[in-house]
């Protein structure tokens, strides 16, 4: 950190020059530590430009042609409200710029350039804040934050007290505020039911009009997860939007966040909907993951299995879930035909990774708020049967000092994702006590189904609270053990009716959750139990004894 340099004034003025040479128009300022004499930082010269939502494509040309280059990660995606990174040579010294695209009226982000200006203001004209801010930084770089990213991160809490204090913070989405939620399956239903209990609206998307959240909507907009159209009609309607999937186009989501809110982000539901995307984002962030490469036809999938050895896990980037969309290669000889058997285009790229021989499967849910606080609930032990998870018990049987670095690994990730709303780390114990990420999804689990009644603030509200701004609650235990345990289907495709529910609600201290989806078939999520006792086993026991009494009538 270096201290305030004031030829970072002169780099704003001229940079502000050179843009109005060619639109006089376009509003540049300088904002940011930079532009607060005294404050120490990194001599950024960051640049608030305040432009039009429909002229934010002419601007951003505008500034690559002045040799700016469009930046990526959380701050600058999607394309909506770019972030673009230049440089400038003052006397010899070389300073680094940063164009922050701001597009008026947009809901999402309503008065960001005047609340950068309001702060930029507070600081020049209040040298208590001003040395409050400077300590705050000192600190951060005294504990050892050192790459760019983490350390505006570790800032971001401070500042979002300040602009409180200010009264320069976005106001929270209060009831009765629609929150629209980008499908409508049993994730929905649920965060919808938890969101109603506090006077929230609920609109959903989903293909199916009689999808497992319609019973808890106000609104349901039938259309395709990639239905921009659609998203659009959702958008419309809602304060806030959030997704209980992940497959959920790019483009809608780009859509959604030129208009409002879409929490948990566009980034982190872009890294996490794809498999490749989320390991290249896992090894930069330093987590470990099983052994993988990308691949594009069977001769590199064939190289593949030599260099990472058998067997192998082939997994499509994008689209799978509960195992669909993979497949396991034990043989050499399953080499040939493996693109055609995952029933995708040849030349598609896929995940290839070696499977691991795992002791458990953990897995963590992270809620973090708009202040960059953040909860994870206790870890969770998960049993999946063929890719599709049967039960989850927790607290899991593992060492204090594995489950602290399970959840502080979440924490880093919702992080460096800068989402808003909730990640659900799924990760492999391995034999030795490391822990290996699987999988990531910027949402809530089915692994977390037992915080609704094991919990004081279960996944769904803790959700709800995130991602409209308002304080997160506490993630006390109320049991010693807690349990679920899915009720899958069974048999032919047909119409949905249960059998054995009085026989399993007869047994103590059960709570039963059918998800009233009209058709059941082999497999497919039902519902589920969950039972609370004072030993994990003990209630892992009671829900398996009272999810055993059902089914389903032939
Ligand atoms: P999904 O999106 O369907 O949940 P996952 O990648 O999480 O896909 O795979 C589902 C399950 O398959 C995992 O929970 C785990 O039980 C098993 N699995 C997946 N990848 C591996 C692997 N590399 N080694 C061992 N088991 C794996
Ligand atoms: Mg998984």
């Amino acid at each position: 950190m270096d201290e305030w340099d004031p030829a970072t004034v002169e780099v704003a003025r001229r940079v502000a020059e050179l843009v109005h040479q060619r639109r006089p128009d376009v509003i540049v300022d300088h904002i940011g530590s930079s532009a607060v004499p005294g404050l120490p930082g990194k001599n950024v010269v960051d640049l608030g430009i305040d432009v039009a939502q429909d002229d934010v494509p002419g601007v951003t040309a505008l500034l690559e042609d002045l040799g700016f280059e469009r930046t990526t990660g959380p701050r600058a995606f999607p394309p909506t409200r770019p972030l673009l990174d230049g440089a400038m040579d003052v006397d010899g010294r070389v300073y680094r710029i940063h164009a922050h695209v701001h597009p008026r009226g947009n809901r999402a982000f309503p008065d960001e350039h005047a609340r950068d200006l309001a702060f930029r203001d507070a600081l020049r004209a209040d040298p208590a804040l001003r040395e409050e801010y400077a300590a705050r930084k000192r600190a951060i770089q005294a504990g050892g934050v050192t790459s760019t990213m983490r350390y505006s991160l570790a800032k971001t809490e401070w500042i979002r007290g300040a602009l409180a204090r200010l009264g320069i913070a976005d106001a929270p989405f209060l009831a009765p505020a629609t929150i629209g939620i980008l499908g409508g399956g049993q994730l929905g239903r649920m965060l919808g039911l938890a969101a109603r209990e506090q006077g929230y609206r609920i609109a959903v998307l989903d293909p199916d009009p009689a999808c497992p959240a319609a019973a808890v909507a106000d609104r349901v907009v039938v259309g395709r997860y990639d239905n921009v159209e659609a998203a659009r009609e959702l958008g419309a309607g809602a304060d806030v939007v959030t997704v209980e999937l992940e497959h959920v186009g790019f483009d809608v989501m780009g859509a959604l966040d030129a208009e409002l809110p879409v929490r948990p982000g566009v980034y982190g539901v872009f890294v996490t909907g794809n498999r490749l995307e989320e390991r290249r984002f896992l090894e930069s962030e330093g987590a470990a993951v099983a052994p993988w490469r990308e691949v594009h036809d069977e001769a590199e999938l064939a190289m593949a299995a030599i260099e990472l050895g058998l067997p192998l896990r082939l997994k499509a980037a994008t689209g799978g879930y509960d195992g669909r969309s993979q497949i396991r290669i034990e043989e050499p000889s399953e080499v040939r035909g493996a693109f055609g058997r995952m029933g995708r285009p040849a030349c598609e790229a896929l995940l290839a990774e070696r499977e691991l021989a795992f002791e458990a499967e953990l897995s963590v849910v992270c809620s973090r708020g708009v202040d960059g606080r953040a909860t994870t609930f206790p870890v969770a032990r998960n049993v999946h049967d063929a890719g599709i998870l049967v039960e989850s018990v927790a607290p899991a049987a593992i060492p204090g000092a594995t489950a602290s670095r399970a959840a502080a690994l979440a924490t880093q990730l919702a992080e460096a994702l800068d989402m808003v709303g909730t990640l659900t780390i799924e990760l492999f114990l391995m034999a030795d006590g490391s822990l290996v990420v699987n999988e990531l999804a910027p949402r809530v689990h089915n692994s977390g189904h037992w915080t609704i009644e094991g919990i004081t603030t279960s996944q769904f509200e803790q959700h709800v609270r995130a991602i409209c701004g308002l304080p997160l609650g506490s993630v006390e235990p109320r049991a010693g053990g807690m349990a679920t345990v899915n009720i899958l289907g069974t048999g032919v495709d047909r119409e949905a009716r249960p059998t054995g529910l009085a026989a399993a609600l007869s047994m103590p201290d059960i709570h039963l959750h059918l998800y009233d989806k009209r058709r059941v078939f082999e497999r497919r999520k039902m519902g589920h139990v969950t039972a609370l006792a004072a030993t994990p086993d003990e209630a892992l026991a009671r829900a398996r004894a009272a999810a055993r009494e059902i089914g389903w009538e032939t």
